[in-house]
């Protein structure tokens, strides 16, 4: 049966036989057993699937997973310890030395690091596009030795809606994936694959867990994507020394990206996610569906406030009518976009600051996107280590606030802002 995304979150990824715990078991263990050594070589070989070491699987991390695929409608999904790792892994499976990646500037912070200075450290080069770009800016960024296109679907924080058709259309007529990092609509509001994405990450730390209590990430492969169509993917075309010669298109079809990612790059550099934090975000996956879209009903009802008070310079919601991005939201999200909302407050950095010192209900914290409303100043925290222009060209100025609009009740969140506009 072909359940609707509502009944997946609830059910998918795990059914229990006769007999067998109703929720999905912890399967706290490094390691599993065998009868012979001949079948655990079966399993190295990767001719037998099966666990042998949860550096590489573990069976909650796999029911999990399983779940997260079937919500983005892709053949199979790998749970990373963070998003972080979940990002690099995404470029990494198909990029090395001498590579080249085109993405977009308005980004997270922490990606944005990853791919401008430590990947660059790797021989991994990147070039930044303004994510309006049209369709000859985006072809001018590519390159000979271009691999793969990355962006994200409403970026965070500057909360820029992808053009996910256009950014598909252009990677795949250069021959190459787009990889979207779907991390603030989550597939509730909106699954790249059904516009032309080959491959989506999260950064589950945020709505998927949504209780902020355990940081992780996924990778989730399409299946769509030919790697064989030329020959920019040597590391899944040709065979993998490592694994005794195995060709991994050969092999494991479509799943050959995300078996490569798990077999390979899980086993070699190991940023696994614990069972436990497994079990965690699949606690916060059952009830996803409900808390977006009071996430969604709570943030356009703040974004109108705010958008009515003669101390906001400036409201960045994709879902508010009039916003720049409001088209694009109907059209790749039409159900809602996410419970993050950029507001500039009238004057400068310290207004910004007096203001969010200023609130009672919504914390200051290093965090978006869980159940307790929340802000942060992203200029003096994640974006911290970027140049001033660097900052101007992801969008993130100097009286941006970005506040992370929870599920409490919508007045009692209105009402804590408005207190604290007083103060500005
Ligand atoms: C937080 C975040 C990340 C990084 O995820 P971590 O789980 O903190 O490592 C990546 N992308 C987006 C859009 C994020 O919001």
């Amino acid at each position: 049966m072909d359940f609707k995304i509502e009944t997946k979150c609830v059910q998918s990824g795990y059914t229990p036989k006769n007999g067998e715990p109703r929720v999905i078991p912890i399967v706290q263990s490094t390691t599993y057993k065998y009868e012979s050594s001949d079948q655990m070589g079966r399993l190295f070989d990767l001719e037998e699937s099966g666990y042998f070491y949860t550096r590489l699987q573990n069976p909650t991390n796999d029911y999990v997973a399983a779940k997260i695929a079937e919500l983005e409608g892709g053949v199979g999904a790998m749970l990373t310890s963070s998003g972080q790792a979940a990002s690099f892994y995404s470029v990494f499976n198909i990029c090395s030395a001498g590579d080249h990646v085109v993405a977009a500037s308005a980004i997270y912070g922490g990606t944005f690091n990853l791919f401008n200075v430590t990947m660059r450290k790797l021989g991994i080069d990147f070039t930044f596009v303004k994510p309006d770009a049209s369709e000859e800016e985006l072809n001018a960024a590519f390159q000979e030795n271009t691999k793969a296109v990355f962006a994200e679907t409403i970026s965070n924080p500057s909360l820029v809606v992808l053009d996910i058709e256009k950014y598909a259309r252009v990677a795949h007529a250069h021959g190459v994936p787009l990889i979207v990092d779907n991390t603030f609509p989550t597939p509730i509001n909106c699954r790249p694959f059904e516009f032309g994405a080959d491959i989506v990450t999260h950064s589950t730390t945020k709505y998927m867990d949504g209780h902020a209590t355990s940081v992780g990430g996924v990778i989730v492969d399409s299946g769509n994507f030919d790697w064989t169509q030329n020959d920019k993917f040597p590391g899944l075309t040709t065979p993998d020394d490592s694994y005794h010669g195995i060709v991994y298109t050969e092999r494991f079809g479509k799943a050959a990206y995300i078996t490569k990612c798990t077999s390979q790059l899980m086993r070699d550099l190991g940023s696994i996610q614990s069972p436990h934090n497994a079990f965690l975000l699949n606690v916060g996956l059952e009830t996803l569906h409900l808390r977006m879209e009071r996430h969604c009903s709570n943030a356009l009802a703040v974004a109108k406030f705010l958008k009515s008070s003669d101390k906001i310079e400036q409201v960045d919601y994709p879902g508010l009518e009039g916003d720049k991005y409001y088209d694009l939201a109907q059209k790749y999200m039409p159900n809602g976009t996410c419970g993050v909302i950029s507001l500039r407050i009238k004057g400068g950095r310290a207004d910004a600051v007096r203001f969010m010192d200023s609130l009672k209900l919504a914390a200051i914290v290093t965090h978006v996107a869980d159940c307790r409303t929340c802000c942060l100043h992203p200029a003096s925290a994640t974006h911290r280590q970027l140049s001033a222009q660097e900052l101007e060209d992801c969008g993130v100025y100097e009286n941006l606030v970005r506040l992370s609009v929870g599920i409490e009740n919508v007045d009692d969140i209105i009402a804590d802002l408005a207190q604290a506009l007083e103060n500005v």
